[in-house]
This record gives structure tokens, C-alpha cells and sequence, in this order.
């Protein structure tokens, strides 16, 4: 391509918006532009990159039999409700009205679409098992979209969905999954891990794995060990709780009267004991540590009560502080509670130190005292909780923990029947009856790779792009365009590398030669070709991008030189 014939809005200054290196440079150089928060145009240059991307995503997902559809990105809301999640996605779900006022989502995955393309087309069992995928712009409507293309509102996904008759099949192709995964990110040269991604799978069988990009600027921590393959996502690494339904027998004890919260304010203990799901989140600030106090019954638990209870100085956050969100949304439900690092769950300590302690709200304006955890219900039934440190041995016992920051560029997930049953996708078995399609998803963000491979390949010039992602090859530059013998021979060996199969920038701009060798860096080319002052005697100077290495050459020993 002719520089003078395409687009790359280079700028001199850094954007004032962009916080990472990755979001600076691709405004800079010119690869995209913001539209609105989180919305982005793709420039020639990052249009060339995400198809080299692609094309390996593709290859990969080939390999191991996946087939390329392409679903619709507008879906009906029913199907989100047969599946339970037009409720359940909550506010990242971009919902639209029709003409005739019917609602409709943009699609931020595919389950229920392709669950119910393969529950009207799908019958037997030897049409088992089938994997199908798809590249697609998804919608997510991001609290805080960010660094560019990392955390964006719309993006670019590979999706692929699997459909089982048994288990043994769906592990079968999750590991073909996770080898092509492995495959892809090794391709792109990425300095990645292969992350557990459910506490669930510690010590069992994995049923979710991350790929990781490490990276200072990533918003996962993942907990690994360099001696063995073990490496967690630290959400799922650090804590597991397990809440079971406790027997409480509040018989026998006594009952005051509380009309309201204020005429417990002065009990030196304080816990409520409503036999229900925990569904109530506190946050807390002791010293400079975070403290999560996982509360029972829904009504409000004033901080004085709670420093007593705990024995510590305590600060409240705001209630609706982020850290409270995050964690409000998994409080209640079986299951891993996502938590930061340096945050700590202290219900089942907060529980124990208490004696003859106060129990309320079971019913109206009335507590119970005296009450005594262990003695009037089993603690032990209220949560299990562990940690990972840095320093820990390794769950698998080779070596010793340590944390590093990552940036999630792909997900594989072991969904089981989660859809099929509640959407009723069936096949027939050999035997002729209905059973629930087995399902997996494996995911890639394809337009955070970008971003991912932005933030890895650049120095304080510009881009450093490795071979199988870069957008050009070579970059040729004629530095004087007034020059003849300069235009003929930057001419000539476009074309000639070119016919090689090589992608060619040509820069053909009559502009200084300072600002074309600034944008050159800025793009980063693998290997940049300056025609010069000695193009008369058929001369060039080549630079290797990455090593920074410069040498002249004859022209016909270019492209010998750049194989
Ligand atoms: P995150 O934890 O970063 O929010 P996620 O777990 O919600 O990601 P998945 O539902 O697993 O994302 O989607 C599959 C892949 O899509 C992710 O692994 C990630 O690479 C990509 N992805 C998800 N959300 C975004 C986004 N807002 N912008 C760009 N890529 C995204
Ligand atoms: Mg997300
Ligand atoms: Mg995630
Ligand atoms: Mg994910």
C-alpha cells in the first residue's frame, strides 16, 4: 500500500486520556479512534492486524473441527428468558425496543442463540458431538470500559459452543480447546498462562480455564508457581466459601423487645442469626486492610455493633463502594465469591468470638440474647474459607506461590446442561430417549489481543511488531520524493517485495524525512528500508526494528536479506 493513498492519523502528542501504553500508542499511531466511551473505529492499520489475528483463531479452531457460522447480533428477549439470564446478566446486557415495543439484547455472548439453533435442528446423537464457533462484534455495556481496546463496550469475540452426548466427549474437546488455545497465544508470541479459573477445580477437575497475558496493567491477579504448571486466578485461588443451610433452634432462648435498631445499639455483641442465605455484604477498613463481614438477614447493621463484635477499629466504606458491588452480586448464591487481594472474609471469625451474644430480627422489634454460636446452631455450616498467599506452597506441592497481574484474553468453559435444561435443547440416545444437550463455550477477545499484543510489542518510540501480527512487513521509504532516482528505486522495490508475498508500506509522502521516520517507528515494521542519498548507485540502508540493527545493502540483496 501507498502511504499517500491510505490512513494512518499519526499524532506527535500523547492523548490526555489514555492512561496505558498500549491505548496511547494506537492512538498515536493511528491505528484507532474513539467514537464514544468504549466504541471504537479500527483504522486500516488495526483492521490488517485483527485479520492476521483472526486468521490464526481460525486456522486453530479448523484444526480441531470446529465449524464458522455467524449468528445474529440482535437477539429476542424471550430467548434471554428462557434461560433465566434477561434478569440475571443485569446491567452489562444492552437492551433495545423494537418499533412495536418488543425488547430485544445486542448479543454480549451466544448461548442462548446457539442453544436454540441447535435445539430445533439437532435430534440424534450420532450427529454428536459438534463444535461450531464465530467471529462477531459483542455488546457489553462496561461499568468502566478502558485502556482502549482492552475493556471495551463493543468488541471483537471468536465464540465457539460444543454439543455433547456424554462427559467423556465434552472433556475430550475442552482439551482439544485448551491445546488450541495454547496454540494460538504461543503463535502470537504472547507470554501467557493457562489459569484455573473456578476454586471448584482445586484439587478436582478443572471445568474453567483463563488464558492469562501477564502484564502490569492487567485487571486479574493470578496466583502461580514457577516450578510446576499449577496458576489460579486469585479471585478463585484465595477464597472458596461454601454456605450451607444452617440448623438453628432458637428454643428456649429469650426474647427482648427491639422495636427498631436503636435499643440493641448498646449490646456489646451482635449478630444475626437469620436462617437464611447470607445476603448482606459489609466492607470494612481495619488498619489499611480490607475486611468483608458477610451478614445475615437484610436489614441495616450499624458499625457499632459490628466494632464490638469484632473487637477492632472499624471504618465503614460507603455501602455502595465498588469493592461492596462487586461483592454484593455473589453474596447469597452457592458458590466462589470473587474478592479482591487484601480483602479478607471474617464472618466465620466474627461468628466464633461471640458469647451470649444477640440474634434478631425473626421477628418484628423482637432479638433474641444469650445467644451462643455453636451451642444454639453449628458454626461450622456458615463458610469455608481459604486463602493463598505468596510464599504458600503450591497446591500441587511443586513450589512455592507468587502473584502476577494478567490480562484475561481467553475463557474455556464446561457448561453441562446449564442451557439445554433450562431452554429443554434434547437429542434422542442410542436407546430413543431425551436427554439435555452437554455443553461447553471457549471464548477469545480478539480485539483485546490487539491491545494486549500493543502493550507487549513497543519501545519508547513506537511499536515493535513481531512477524505474524505486524500490519506491514516492510516499510519502504523514499525520503526525498523530489528525488528521481529515490521515487524509482522506493517504486521498484515495493513492487518487487511485494510479488514475494510480503505486506509493503510504501511511503511515498512528500513529507520531511524526520516525520517519516517517527510515523515509521511509531508503526513498527518489522524491517524498515530507507532509500536515500545513494539510490542513484542502487543502494539501501535496512533496520531491523526490534534489535535496532542498521546495514546497507545492494537493492537485489533485499529480499534475500528480509527472507
Ligand atoms: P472480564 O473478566 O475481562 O470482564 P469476561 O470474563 O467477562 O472478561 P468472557 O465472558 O469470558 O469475558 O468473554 C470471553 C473473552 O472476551 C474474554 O476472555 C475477553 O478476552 C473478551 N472480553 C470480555 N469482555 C471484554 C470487553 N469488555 N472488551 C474486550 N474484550 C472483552
Ligand atoms: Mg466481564
Ligand atoms: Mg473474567
Ligand atoms: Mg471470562
Amino acid at each position: 500500500m501507498k502511504q499517500s493513498k491510505t490512513f494512518i492519523p499519526t499524532l506527535r502528542e500523547v492523548p490526555a486520556d489514555a492512561e496505558v501504553i498500549s491505548h496511547q500508542l494506537l492512538l498515536r499511531a493511528g491505528f484507532i479512534r474513539q467514537n464514544t466511551s468504549g466504541v471504537y473505529s479500527y483504522l486500516p492499520l488495526a483492521k490488517k492486524m485483527l485479520t492476521k489475528i483472526e486468521t490464526i483463531v481460525r486456522e486453530e479452531m479448523d484444526a480441531i473441527g470446529s465449524n464458522e457460522i455467524l449468528m445474529p447480533t440482535l437477539q429476542a428477549a424471550e430467548l434471554w428468558q428462557e434461560s433465566g439470564r434477561w434478569e440475571a446478566y443485569g446491567p452489562e446486557l444492552m437492551r433495545i425496543k423494537d418499533r412495536n415495543n418488543r425488547d430485544f439484547a445486542l448479543g454480549p455472548t451466544h448461548e442462548e442463540v446457539v442453544t436454540s439453533l441447535i435445539r430445533d435442528e439437532l435430534k440424534s446423537y450420532k450427529k454428536l458431538p459438534l463444535t461450531l464457533y464465530q467471529i462477531q462484534t459483542k455488546f457489553r455495556d462496561e461499568k468502566r470500559p478502558r485502556f482502549g481496546l482492552l475493556r471495551g463496550r463493543e468488541f471483537i469475540m471468536k465464540d465457539a459452543y460444543s454439543f455433547h452426548a456424554t462427559e467423556e466427549s465434552l472433556d475430550e474437546t475442552y482439551n482439544e480447546m485448551v491445546q488450541a488455545y495454547t496454540n494460538i497465544f504461543t503463535r502470537l508470541g504472547l507470554n501467557f498462562r493457562a489459569v484455573i479459573a473456578d476454586s471448584g477445580s482445586i484439587g478436582g477437575t478443572a471445568g474453567t480455564h483463563e488464558f492469562m497475558v501477564l502484564s502490569d496493567i492487567g485487571e486479574d491477579t493470578i496466583a502461580f508457581s514457577d516450578s510446576s504448571s499449577y496458576a489460579a486466578n486469585i479471585e478463585m485461588a484465595e477464597v472458596k466459601i461454601d454456605y450451607k443451610q444452617s440448623e438453628v433452634d432458637m428454643k428456649g432462648l429469650e426474647k427482648v423487645a427491639t422495636p427498631g435498631q436503636k435499643t440493641i445499639e448498646d449490646v456489646s455483641t451482635f449478630l444475626d442469626v437469620v436462617p437464611e442465605n447470607i445476603i448482606k455484604t459489609l466492607v470494612f477498613k481495619i488498619d489499611e486492610e480490607l475486611v468483608v463481614v458477610l451478614a445475615r438477614g437484610d436489614h441495616e447493621i450499624n458499625d457499632i455493633k459490628l466494632k464490638n463484635a469484632l473487637g477492632a477499629e472499624l471504618v465503614e466504606l460507603a455501602e455502595d463502594a465498588e469493592i461492596n458491588e462487586l461483592l454484593g452480586s455473589h453474596v447469597g448464591s452457592l458458590g466462589p465469591v470473587k474478592l479482591p487481594i487484601g480483602v479478607k472474609v471474617i464472618a466465620d471469625h466474627a461468628i466464633k468470638s461471640i458469647s451470649n451474644g444477640v440474634a434478631g430480627a425473626n421477628e418484628d422489634d423482637v432479638h433474641y440474647i444469650n445467644v451462643n454460636p455453636g451451642r444454639d446452631f453449628a458454626i461450622d455450616t456458615y463458610a469455608d474459607i481459604r486463602f493463598i498467599q505468596v510464599g504458600d506452597p503450591s497446591p500441587d506441592g511443586k513450589g512455592v506461590i507468587k502473584f502476577a497481574e494478567g490480562i484475561e484474553v481467553g475463557h474455556v468453559f464446561k457448561l453441562g446442561t446449564k442451557y439445554s435444561e433450562s431452554m429443554k435443547a434434547t437429542f434422542l440416545d442410542e436407546n430413543g430417549r431425551a436427554k439435555p444437550f452437554i455443553m461447553g463455550c471457549y471464548g477469545i477477545g480478539i480485539s483485546r489481543i490487539l491491545s494486549a499484543c500493543a502493550e507487549q510489542y513497543q519501545d519508547s518510540y513506537g511499536f515493535v511488531w513481531p512477524k505474524q501480527v505486524t500490519p506491514y512487513d516492510v516499510h519502504v521509504i523514499s525520503v526525498n520524493m523530489k528525488d528521481e532516482d529515490q521515487v524509482a528505486l522506493g517504486e521498484e522495490l515495493y513492487k518487487t517485495i511485494k510479488s514475494y508475498r510480503y505486506d509493503v508500506l510504501f511511503d511515498d509522502r512528500a513529507e520531511r524525512a524526520g516525520v517519516k521516520f517517527t510515523d515509521a517507528d511509531l508503526i513498527g515494521s518489522p524491517i524498515r528500508i530507507t532509500v536515500g542519498k545513494k539510490a542513484a548507485e542502487g543502494i539501501v540502508e535496512v533496520k531491523v526494528r526490534h534489535s535496532g540493527e542498521t546495514f546497507e545493502i545492494a537493492k537485489e540483496e533485499v529480499v534475500d536479506r528480509i527472507n
